[in-house]
């Protein structure tokens, strides 16, 4: 198991056997996993293209004897036994119809009223009646771990998008409000515009209990088998289970159900687009460990859709693999093959990969999977957030997913790491603090806080103006509403600017245009950009920094980010306004910051009690010839190892060290290639 002692870079490997290549795939498996390194085979069942849909009883009966041979076959190769069905719910109909075969299933019904045929609605008792008979069939088989899909949700179950608003979930609604609720009035009451209406954490409350009922349901049916069984939980991103309202601390508890529990994060990026969907995975990771109990063992997701190299590149795959071991997590869960049958050996690529960079990957999980904070911003998450959020007129059911991703990616974009745990800096946008409490938010404001136009504004209303340096500020609206307006100006020396520093305001690309609040600050704030019309001439304040009198520190950026921040918001004037005002709000204490000749780091801290891990991936093609890396730290620094390509540790080659009032610049000479990512553990005396 992953949490075997010592720590490693343990691989799992999800596969399909389908039953007319069985023993050919069976055969080998036998033969390649041990020379692809592999430590756990998780056998998937009943899966996508040649899915039943609803498996059926029989088949799963038929297919039972095969699952038990593929445990003893595994034992013989020391290599770990998994289950995971495709299915617990449904993802998606593709043109099955289960209530052909089920008589009296109900299947899910989303906001709008569309019909699933064959995703099941949770509380369907035809449903758990089958999938108890089921997953009986697959507990018996003793599996090391039974993997629950991310289907255990209420949206995405194509062709539903949001729901299910069945007979059954609106008659526990209505009893609950004590009044007859249908499906329009409900949906409307969810999404009606500014102040939330009560109904909607009502529903919100009534289906994450109906969802904890469900997972507690499974488990049990799993444990009355298998007691030994682990169950694991693929999921879809906290952020966006708040379109569910997902409590997650009685959620894990009730499939855990008293064993250890397992986590699949997604680490997105099925095919491979752009490096910088990396950012998407580390969050990921660490977004879903924040919500999840402490102990609880990952393996990430690592995906390949269609399962070629015409989707993904070994190398991305292994870039993967290698963000998943960096940010300390227990394995990887790989998804390489596809499920038509079609020989491993077909694409021998991906197992020489696998089989090649294990040493590597296990000399970093060795140091990354030892305990302590990861350092840097810190980021907000509420799981409460779809509770509190106002929504415009007219707002998509999606809109309900929570803020926070972009101000993550904004930070790690320019070299400073974010962290899910509480710093002295912080930072929030969108309507991420309505979710705070009034001591929540005067913390926040007694340390470092950069916020968005968006964030100000709550703040504002919320009678922090005071706080924040604002006299006044209105709601965020197009920029073009407000005149002609050409860029931002970053003219503050006192934060890197200069008169001149033009950046653009065609943002997030091209085409696009952001939105703005227009404030009025109070005396005492510091302009530090502006936005300027066609002839340059100075209008409306874009950023600014203020020093309250609890002494703490505020950065307002007054665009609203989410209309923003795309690649033309990146600029190298951006890099040196951020490093300058995060380090401002830091009181020049910034745990790390990355800066060098170079775009685009994924870079990280973690402390340990005696040393600290320092990573960077560099997600742009072009090479990073040499890297700089700002730590702040009261320790003195004894000496930096450095991971070599074949996995070893040794003494960083190419450092300069440079300590002055206890800020240590690395100045590391050795270039960082996208596909070989630097690491370093820096030993403190
Ligand atoms: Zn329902």
């Amino acid at each position: 198991m992953p949490e075997n002692n010592p720590p490693h870079a343990w691989y799992a490997l999800r596969r399909t056997l389908p039953t007319w290549s069985f023993e050919e795939n069976l055969a080998e498996l036998i033969q390649v996993l041990p020379r692809y390194r592999i430590d756990e085979l998780i056998v998937k069942v009943d899966t996508e293209e040649f899915t039943h849909g609803q498996p059926p009883l029989q088949w799963i009966r038929n297919y039972q004897p095969r699952l038990h041979r593929l445990r003893r076959e595994m034992e013989q190769l020391g290599i770990r036994y998994s289950l995971n069905p495709w299915i617990t719910l449904g993802h998606n109909d593709r043109g099955r119809d289960a209530t052909r075969q089920l008589s009296g299933l109900r299947p899910m019904v989303g906001h709008d009223g569309t019909r699933c045929t064959c995703c099941a609605c949770p509380l369907c008792e035809v449903w758990r009646a089958h999938v108890e008979a089921v997953w009986t069939l697959y507990a018996a088989t003793a599996p090391s771990v039974i993997w629950i899909e991310d289907d255990i949700r209420t949206f995405n179950h194509s062709p539903v998008r949001y729901g299910c608003f069945c007979t059954e979930h609106l008659r526990r609604f209505s009893e609950r409000v004590g009044a007859a609720v249908d499906r329009e009035e409900l949906v409307a009451a969810i999404l009606q515009p500014g102040t939330p209406h009560p109904w909607r954490s009502e529903w919100l409350d009534l289906q994450a209990a109906i969802m904890v009922e469900t997972a507690g349901f499974l488990a049990r049916v799993v444990h009355r088998t298998a007691p030994d069984t682990r169950i694991g939980l693929m999921s879809s991103g906290p952020r966006t289970h708040c379109l569910e309202g997902r409590q997650w601390d009685r959620f894990a508890a009730a499939l855990a159900d008293g064993q250890m529990l397992y986590s699949r994060p997604p680490l997105g990026n099925y095919s491979e687009g752009s490096l910088r969907g990396l950012y998407y995975s580390h969050d990921s990771i660490k977004i879903t460990r924040h919500c999840l109990p402490a102990g609880t063992i990952e393996q990430t997701e690592v995906e390949n859709v269609p399962f070629t190299r015409y989707s993904k590149s070994t190398r991305f795959t292994f870039l993967q693999l290698a963000v998943s071991f960096a940010y300390g997590s227990h394995g990887v869960t790989m998804n390489l093959y596809d499920h038509c049958g079609t020989p491993m050996e077909d694409e021998p690529h991906y197992g020489r990969m696998l089989a090649e960079r294990k040493p590597f990957l296990e000399a970093l999980a060795s140091r990354a999977q030892q305990s302590g904070p990861f350092r840097g911003v810190s980021l907000l998450f509420d799981q409460q957030a779809s509770y509190h959020r106002h929504l415009p007129p007219g707002a998509d059911y999606g809109t309900l997913v929570a803020d926070g991703a972009t101000v993550m990616q904004l930070l790690e974009t320019h070299g400073l790491p974010t962290t899910y745990d509480a710093e002295p800096v912080a930072a929030a946008t969108g309507q991420q603090l309505r979710a705070c409490t009034d001591a929540e938010i005067t913390t926040l404001l007694d340390g470092g806080l950069l916020l968005d136009g968006t964030a100000a504004a709550v703040l504002h209303e919320r009678g922090f103006g005071a706080q924040i340096g604002l006299q006044a500020i209105n709601p965020a609206v197009h920029l073009d509403t407000l005149g002609a307006f050409a860029a931002e100006e970053f003219f503050n020396p006192d934060f890197g600017g200069r008169p001149g520093a033009f950046m653009t305001l065609t943002l997030p690309d091209l085409g696009g245009r952001p939105s703005l609040c227009v404030a009025e600050l109070q005396p005492g704030a510091r302009p530090i950009s502006r936005i300027v019309d066609p002839d340059a001439q100075p209008s409306h304040v874009a950023m600014y920094a203020f020093e309250n009198d609890r002494g703490g520190r505020v950065a307002v950026h007054l665009l609203d980010l989410d209309s923003a921040f795309g690649t033309a918001f990146n600029h190298p004037f951006r890099n040196t306004q951020l490093h300058h005002v995060v380090d401002w709000l830091w009181r020049g204490r910034t745990p790390l910051r990355v800066t060098g000749d170079g775009v685009y780091p994924l870079a990280f801290r973690r402390d340990g009690d005696r040393h600290s891990l320092l990573g960077l991936f560099n997600l742009s093609l072009d090479s990073w010839p040499d890297v700089e890396m700002h730590l702040s730290d009261s320790r003195q620094l004894d000496h930096v190892e450095q991971l070599d390509v074949a996995g070893r540790w040794g003494p960083c080659q190419q450092l300069l060290v440079t300590t002055a009032d206890d800020r240590h610049v690395l100045r590391i000479g050795t270039p960082v290639a996208f596909d070989q990512p630097l690491f370093i553990t820096v030993n403190w005396a």
